[in-house]
């Protein structure tokens, strides 16, 4: 898959996305491009782009690229963004996978979004023991996954909460010297 990199709105690298996710951010408006592949385009039904090979982003964005995006209930259900892991409807509670009460813990590993019908049906027991599967496979948010997340947030311009931690982070802006 060929990969495109994303510039913060103050040129500084920020990471690599899919050329799939990057074009969808061109075509939200999110992005512009910034150099793209000489004599190649992008063609869709109602598309038709260059293909980018770097793309700037044009609202600044601030990410915590260094950190590992902490657990959190709030993390998990925007991670899954807010769909059941079991019947895929609204979820508005998290559940561990193994249950605390077998030694399950509070990881991105090991927690889903669920809605609350299916987290009481399950209780303290894994999907097997309680002949339940899993739709999607938890993961822990690659800084990748938290600009995508960050961008696709439909209110407020900010990260989620779950990413705004402190500490070092990238988000001063390296604009070019002015002459
Ligand atoms: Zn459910």
């Amino acid at each position: 898959m060929r990969e495109t990199l994303i510039l913060n709105a103050g040129f500084e690298p920020l990471s690599t996305v899919s050329l799939r996710r990057a074009v969808v951010l061109v075509m939200q408006d999110k992005a512009v491009v910034e150099h793209a592949h000489p004599g190649l385009r992008v063609r869709a039904a109602s598309i038709d782009l260059p293909v980018p090979q770097v793309i700037r982003l044009c609202r600044y964005v601030r990410v915590p690229f260094r950190q590992r995006a902490p657990w959190s209930r709030r993390g998990v259900l925007v991670r899954d963004r807010h769909r059941c892991a079991y019947c895929g409807r609204r979820a508005t509670t998290v559940d561990h996978v193994v249950p605390r009460s077998q030694g399950g813990g509070d990881t991105w590993l090991n927690t889903v979004a669920a809605c609350a019908a299916d987290n009481h049906r399950k209780a303290d027991r894994t999907p097997s023991q309680a002949g339940m599967a899993l739709s999607v496979k938890p993961f822990e948010p690659t800084p990748a996954d938290a600009l995508l997340l960050a961008l696709g947030l439909k209110d407020g311009e900010g990260l989620p909460e779950w990413l705004a931690v402190p500490g070092p982070s990238v988000s001063a802006p390296a604009l070019p010297a002015t002459a």
